[in-house]
């Protein structure tokens, strides 16, 4: 389906006379965003705003073009009331009907508390509708909500269960009265129906492909953002169709689609609901403060003060903690397909886990009020409940339940007896009492409540979470792009490919593959830039590449300050190189810089001094690029299974393994050319900058590979 061309949305209003003829909140308020423009229609009386409607809606139409239309009320009530009206649950049959009922006036007059009274006679006891001024109080419409009973339908409908800030459709006056907007409201829309026939459809009720789509919205959705995008002394209301008109509009036309597409046909849905992130982020990005794609890094962002040499590792580390932030924008990905991806926004339990007090053994449930100490007889009711197979119905006081693992326990019972210390002829079952109030048996929410934050944004999705996430009832998640790294080896002497012949003053490119493979073993996208040699314009034209095609871009070699240091050499004359010399063994000088706009880490071209610039510096840092914030590799102290001297004031890293008797034993060679130290090894030693004398026995601090995520 192709887009809209307009999106609308109407802040509904209730009021029982014409709006004042100054801009103020108590009005209709149209926000109409066409193109990459938006405008505020102030509109006083309910009937002008249907005409309004009416006149754009022509427009549109004359000029075959589509328009979605949202309004801030509910299109249908909670399951029961349709039917109870119209013997129907067709939504769109409860708007005729309460057109046939309402009259509304152009000056506003209308008589919709009478039409709540009447239609309340139709239910037992008093309600559903509540809430009017003092003298328009009937037996069977109460001024208060407290006064209702017995009426026998849902508070809410099921999209509005777990929405901060929504009020119950049920009710009629003062703050938020919702009730009495879709009461003066529905008429208005059936009158839309009425006159645009098939041009008009009403979603979800009806498939959203006419030309003119009418959608239910809820502005407080996003009140957040509202308010951080609102103008200096904009009304509210004012500022909420502009904002959620905007957001609409900047929506890619497949995300628009599929948020039209979800709902439920006899209660409706709220246009958004579950995508809020990716509103407020369209929002963001169309006005123009913090865009789906965030700016990019800012030059100084790897900017060391002036005047220091030898810049201690932890400074170094602080300094990219500081610097750096998330450069990935969102998407909507299935939960099944969401490991490893980072969450851009928290998510919230739908339900409760579990949603209801259930068994968690197989055996008898029973109310722990009835069981007296020592042996115990009770009768059995007939039937049973099992996982998926509730009973329905009480259970009996003095009566137990045959009840299985997973099975919601029925009313009337409390507590499981396990199986297994019973006896049972069917009819009845013997066991030892007292009971433990609850023993056996798993209580509602007591893994998760309903609208905790099951896991927060910025987390890094592994499978235990998506059990988890799915288990609250999650099925798509709001997650960052994956961050893109790219990959470039330097050098004369390299030759890129293993399986081609090197001659004896070449070798071959060990770096690339270790460093690829790395960024994806952390979960980001690969680009291989390949191998450049040692000329500014070949390393030039990779870099191009790289930047736009990745989100940071990892060289090794060439990385130093010597005649044939081209990579540094290319960044400081254009990249906003800070050469950073750190105080670490193996590594020292590591080239930070931004190509394009996008971030450099020049990592120095021995492979040994490459990882641990990679583990140390890299890792945590391509973390906060990609929205996981900063991360510390693991680290425990073992006895040292090595002896060694070591000059004070800076820090090194020696390649390591743990002995059966778990002390740490570290490569015979040093030389950060041995390459088979790398691979001798299952982690580092991390020896402090102070650090001078190392016996062995002593405790050093080890840090496996599988903490820096190498398995
Ligand atoms: P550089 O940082 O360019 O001075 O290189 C330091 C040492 O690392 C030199 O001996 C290079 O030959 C070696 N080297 C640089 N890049 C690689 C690579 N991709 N694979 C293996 N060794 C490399
Ligand atoms: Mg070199």
């Amino acid at each position: 389906m192709t887009g809209f061309d307009t999106v609308v949305v109407v802040d509904w209003s209730a009021r029982s006379q014409p709006s004042p003829a100054r801009e103020s909140a108590d009005a209709i308020w149209i926000g109409v965003a066409t193109g990459s423009d938006v405008t505020c229609h102030y509109l006083r009386t309910r009937a002008a705003a249907e005409a309004f409607l009416v006149q754009l809606f022509d427009e549109a139409l004359a000029a075959g073009q589509r328009v979605v239309a949202g309004f801030d009320f509910p299109f249908a009530y909670p399951r029961g009331f349709a039917r109870a009206l119209c013997g129907t649950d067709d939504p769109l049959g409860l708007w005729a009907a309460l057109a046939d009922r309402i009259e509304d006036g152009p000056d506003n007059a209308n008589n919709r508390f009478a039409v709540a009274s009447d239609l309340n006679r139709l239910f037992p006891g008093i309600g559903p509708f509540w809430g009017c001024p003092a003298a328009q109080e009937t037996p069977d419409l109460p001024q208060k909500g407290t006064k209702r009973r017995d009426f026998g339908l849902p508070e809410r409908r099921g999209c509005e269960a777990d929405l901060p800030g929504a009020q119950p459709c049920w009710k009629l006056f003062t703050t938020g009265s919702v009730g009495s907007q879709a009461l003066l409201g529905i008429p208005r829309l059936h009158a839309l129906r009425q006159r645009f026939g098939a041009g008009l459809s009403v979603a979800p009720f009806q498939p959203p492909k006419a030309a003119i789509v009418l959608v239910e919205l809820f502005p407080s959705l996003i009140a957040g953002t509202v308010a951080a995008l609102a103008e200096k002394d904009e009304i509210k209301d004012r500022a909420q169709v502009r904002v959620l008109a905007t957001a609409l509009k900047a929506l890619e036309p497949e995300q628009l689609d599929a948020m039209l597409a979800q709902g439920d046909p006899v209660e409706g849905w709220i246009l958004g609901l579950g995508d809020k992130a990716l509103l407020e982020a369209a929002a963001q990005k169309a006005l123009g403060r913090a865009p789906l794609d965030p700016p990019p890094l800012r030059d100084d962002c790897f900017a060391m003060p002036r005047g220091v040499d030898w810049v201690p590792v932890d400074d170094a580390l602080d300094r990219l903690r500081h610097g750096l932030r998330p450069v990935t924008g969102l998407e909507r990905v299935a939960t099944a397909a969401a490991a490893g991806r980072v969450l851009a926004e928290d998510v919230v339990a739908q339900r409760s886990n579990p949603p209801r007090a259930n068994s968690a053994v197989d055996g008898y449930a029973c109310s722990h009020i009835a069981i007296t100490e020592g042996p115990q007889r009770v009768p059995l009711v007939a039937g049973r409940a099992a996982a998926g197979q509730p009973f329905e119905g009480a259970v009996p006081p003095g009566h137990a339940i045959r009840i299985l693992t997973g099975a919601i326990l029925p009313d009337g019972v409390d507590t499981v007896v396990l199986e297994e210390d019973t006896a049972s002829d069917g009819a009845s079952v013997a066991f030892h009492g007292p009971l433990k109030r609850g023993a056996n048996a798993r209580k509602a929410g007591e893994d998760v409540e309903a609208g905790a934050i099951a896991l927060p944004e910025g987390h890094r999705l592994r499978p235990p979470d998506l059990a988890l996430v799915s288990a609250v009832g999650q099925g798509r998640l709001v997650v960052r792009r994956r961050l893109r790294v790219a990959v470039l080896s330097t050098g004369d002497e390299i030759v890129p490919d293993p399986g081609v012949t090197a001659l004896p003053h070449q070798i071959w490119d060990a770096n690339r593959p270790m460093l690829l493979s790395l960024a994806a073993g952390w979960g980001y996208e690969t680009v291989d830039l390949g191998h450049a040699p040692d000329t500014e314009r070949a390393i030039a034209d990779r870099l191009d590449l790289g930047a736009a095609e990745a989100d940071v871009i990892v060289t090794s070699g060439g990385a130093s300050a010597g005649d044939e240091d081209h990579v540094s050499a290319l960044l400081r004359a254009r990249g906003a190189l800070q050469s950073w010399r750190i105080a670490l063994k193996p590594g020292r000088p590591l080239a930070l810089a931004l190509w394009r706009g996008t971030p450099v880490f020049g990592l120095p071209g021995n492979p040994v001094a490459a990882l641990v610039c990679a583990l140390i510096f890299a890792r945590p840092a391509f973390s906060a690029l990609s929205g996981a914030g900063w991360i510390e590799p693991q680290r425990f102290a073992v006895p040292a299974a090595f002896s060694k001297r070591k000059k004070p004031g800076r820090r090194e890293f020696l390649r390591a393994r743990l002995t059966e008797a778990g002390a740490a034993e570290v490569f015979a060679s040093e030389g950060s050319g041995r390459i088979s130290g790398l691979s001798w090894a299952d982690g580092l030693v991390e020896l402090p900058d102070e650090a001078q004398d190392i016996r062995p026995g002593q405790p050093v601090q080890y840090l496996p590979y599988s903490g820096f995520g190498i398995l």
